[in-house]
């Protein structure tokens, strides 16, 4: 683990496209706001952020990559990843996601990450597609199961897997969740 102190920094890069529309989510839900930002951070700009970094001596203990947003839709994170790794060997990435998108998953978790944090609500069909419009759970925990297999067919043992259950008044599914963990 790097040694935190008060200077020490956590990088947050925040996605401002998803594919789906959560319905408590500013992406597409209940405020109103439409999931029109389709932005996606080139490599470029985000190496000239890490070389910036790097030149101004900040020190960076950590990387979050999504919120509000799905990161993996960019074809570019395990560069990414894998650039800010090199620079910074010592700190921790973590990325959050739906997981109903899922390319290249060998690149991915060779990049140098260390906790995929997962978002699912509901573990049938009817109930997840309540709050994670336009997701599919079979997708998600077929794509689960694949990123978990890797990790064990590789030994990628310090990647770990942060499955967050949201938890709300039409959910009954705790225990199958559970089966997961
Ligand atoms: S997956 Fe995340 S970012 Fe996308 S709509 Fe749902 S809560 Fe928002």
């Amino acid at each position: 683990m790097p040694q935190v102190d008060r200077d020490s920094l956590v990088l947050y890069v925040d996605v401002s496209h998803c594919n789906l529309r959560c319905a408590m989510c500013p992406r597409g839900g209940l405020s109103g706001l439409r999931n029109t930002g389709r932005g996606l951070m080139s490599f470029e700009l985000f190496q000239r952020i890490i070389d910036k970094s790097i030149e101004e001596k900040a020190k960076i203990v950590g990387l979050i990559v999504g919120n509000w947003g799905e990161p993996l839709l960019n074809v570019d994170l395990p560069k990414m990843i894998g650039y800010f790794k090199s620079k910074y060997p010592q700190s921790r990435v973590m990325v959050t996601s739906n997981l109903n998108h899922l390319e290249n998953p060998e690149e991915l978790l060779e990049s140098g990450l260390n906790t995929f944090r997962i978002s699912i609500s509901g573990m049938t069909q009817n109930i997840y597609s309540r709050n994670h419009r336009g997701g599919n759970i079979e997708r998600v925990l077929a794509n689960l199961l694949t990123l978990v297999e890797i990790r064990n067919r590789k030994n990628l043992k310090v990647i770990r897997f942060d499955l967050h259950f949201l938890e709300y008044l039409y959910e009954h599914h705790l225990k199958e969740f559970h089966h997961y963990l």
